[in-house]
């Protein structure tokens, strides 16, 4: 295994060491995902006047789009849809009147939807369309009230990122086009609007809700969300939104929102997004937070009531410079938002938390990463990834982008130094503030501004090993923690009899010492070890996602089946994918978890959102039945 692996790895070098590095700069600033012509014409502001409609689960309205023509010659405006109905389209004269325009809309291709191409005569302003979206929408999740915390009103989120945003707004979806937007929506007067923008916490309540994004964002930051949502502050900036039977849990565990916003300031300059604001999500939301400026989307699954996983609400946050600030141009360079991200979220976490916690952190992503590399193609363990053509870019979204990509960010803290390397990433966030970058810009600056100061800090060959080749270098530093190494004197005491479960010292240990205790586990157990830890640490119906997500699977492999019910119970309440994909994965491994899988997958399918529901039919394959209407 190793040796092949060695092979592959030292093949692939050669051959991508010239291929990735010798493309032009144009053609990797290139989006493949969206039929948009950016270089002809750029959306520069979009105004959108919706009703938001539970009962057919629409929403139907316009959307002006504000034009900033860049090529004399262009007479067409291309825009991605999917799945929408386009009732009709205006251009807008300079005397202010509607011209209707001709459009045309193509056949859909299965991952980018439909183009839509609009012909005029003459470069108009600004283009209206009236537009209406499907109760299918990609992008939106319609929420039966039982399917909310509190079971009363119905509940609405979008979900943009990658190319979700086309399929509730007719736009040039693609993250190289950067807009501000307005918003006018109407909904049910006892339901509650937010959106990617200038949320007020004192709001009216009363169905009729008006939004202002001022700072220029790409298409995948689009929000929406609309339910029974009530606010509460953190701080003056600050606060959360969520259904009242979720807000005092969520505000006590995320109290420290505040704080976060001050260390990453100190860090990496003025947070430019005005106000910070978390919403917490129905459980079904399949991510575990989603970055959407002034306004964060969040699992509920990280309130666990000791603050132990809200490293998520840093990694959201710290999007508001890595991603939001900065964004990668396309989907081939997501580690610049993924790896900067989850680089600054760890250094938020030290300076909270202590370096222990953060330590625990790194080895646990680390080691999830090395596993996850077995699985991916070579080309798929490239931070600078080739172009992603024919394939939806969910689908290429690996730790590659995220751990992989703060390992190297850690790999030149570690050879340049804290202190020099900090400045250097905040004048990279300034440089490159309210841009669109591929990875070729941020080599460039990493050049000029950092290693031209010190070049034998690192050789080129690193640098190349860490961006154009696949695998881990060899000479990257692995994380390591001291208080993993009790908590592995401690399993290994366990496993051995030299002590019992119960008398194992794990007083006051926290989230990531038990993740780290479980991970560790051989991956099949006899029935009698696993009924004493069940004894002595109550796994089987934790409400810690994090353990459940690592707990279960052991079970099924070890054919513990005291464990069916509440397993069954967790992958129906909960639809964050990274949670319950483990479980369902051991289960089609196990001959009789198989039926099991696709009976649960039966029951708790209405509450998934498309995105869950896709990857586990993909698992579950033929076997699966159609969506019941
Ligand atoms: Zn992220």
């Amino acid at each position: 295994m190793e040796r092949f692996w060695r092979l592959v790895w030292m093949t692939g070098m050669s051959l991508l060491a010239t291929t990735v590095q010798a493309v032009d700069p144009l053609a990797r600033l290139q989006d493949e995902h969206s039929y948009a012509q950016p270089e002809r014409v750029r959306i520069r502001d979009l105004g959108l006047d919706l009703r938001v409609d539970f009962s057919t689960r629409q929403l139907a309205g316009t959307a002006d789009l504000g034009l900033d023509w860049r090529d004399g010659e262009a007479r067409e405006l291309v825009l991605d849809t999917r799945d929408l109905e386009i009732v009709r389209v205006l251009g807008r004269t300079e005397d202010g009147d509607w011209r209707k325009l001709k459009f045309e809309l193509a056949a859909a291709d299965p991952i980018f939807g439909s183009k839509l191409t609009v012909s005029m005569r003459r470069q108009y302003e600004v283009v209206r369309i009236r537009y209406r979206t499907s109760p299918q929408a990609s992008g939106l999740q319609w929420l039966e009230p039982a399917m909310t915390a509190g079971g009363k009103h119905p509940f609405l989120f979008s979900q943009s990122q990658a190319i979700h945003a086309r399929s509730w707004v007719p736009l040039q979806d693609t993250p190289s086009v950067r807009y501000t937007y307005s918003a006018h929506i109407e909904t049910d007067a006892n339901l509650m609007a937010v959106m990617s923008a200038d949320n007020m916490p004192d709001e009216t309540r009363d169905g009729d809700y008006v939004f202002r994004m001022r700072q220029p964002i790409p298409s995948y930051l689009m929000a929406i969300a609309v339910g029974d949502l009530r606010f509460q502050p953190i701080s003056e900036r600050s606060g959360v939104w969520a259904e009242p039977a979720t807000l005092e849990a969520a505000s006590a565990e995320f109290a420290d929102t505040e704080k976060m916003i001050q260390t990453t300031e100190a860090l990496y300059g003025p947070y430019r997004w005005e106000r910070y604001d978390l919403l917490i999500l129905p459980p079904s939301f399949p991510f575990g937070g989603m970055e959407n400026p002034r306004l964060s989307f969040i699992t509920p699954t990280v309130i666990v009531g000791d603050k132990s996983l809200v490293s998520l609400i840093a990694h959201e946050l710290a999007h508001s410079w890595s991603g939001n600030l900065v964004t990668n141009a396309s989907w081939k360079d997501i580690w610049l938002n993924e790896g900067f991200t989850s680089y600054v979220e760890n250094r938020v976490v030290e300076a909270l938390y202590g370096i222990e916690q953060a330590q625990m952190e790194n080895v646990i992503s680390q080691n999830g990463l090395k596993e996850e590399m077995q699985q991916l193609a070579v080309e798929d363990q490239l931070l600078v990834l080739p172009p992603l053509t024919g394939r939806d870019p969910d689908e290429a979204l690996t730790d590659v982008a995220y751990i992989k990509g703060q390992w190297f960010l850690m790999f030149l803290e570690q050879r340049f130094g804290r202190e020099a390397f900090d400045a250097f990433l905040r004048s990279y966030f300034d440089h490159f503030a309210f841009q669109s970058i591929h990875s070729g810009q941020f080599v460039d600056y990493l050049r000029a501004e950092l290693i031209a100061k010190e070049p034998d800090a690192i050789s080129a060959l690193e640098l190349d090993a860490w961006l154009y080749e696949p695998g881990i270098p060899e000479f990257a530093v692995a994380a390591t923690s001291a208080r993993f190494a009790a908590v592995d004197a401690a399993r290994s005491d366990f496993l051995n009899s030299k002590a019992t479960a119960a008398d194992l010292p794990t007083a006051g240990w926290s989230t990531q010492e038990w993740v780290h205790f479980l991970e560790g586990l051989p991956s099949r157990m006899d029935g009698a070890q696993l009924v004493e830890l069940d004894a002595a640490f109550s796994f089987t119906g934790t409400r810690n996602g994090e353990l459940a997500q690592r707990w279960y699977p052991l079970t099924v492999r070890s054919g513990y089946f005291e464990a069916r019910p509440a397993m069954a119970e967790f992958l129906k309440r909960v639809g964050r994918r990274k949670l319950i994909m483990p479980t369902y994965e051991a289960l089609v491994d196990d001959p009789d978890g198989r039926a099991f899988a696709r009976e649960v997958f039966a029951a708790a399918r209405p509450g998934y959102h498309p995105i869950t529901t896709a990857s586990v039919q993909a698992l579950l394959g033929s076997d699966t039945a159609p969506a019941s209407p």
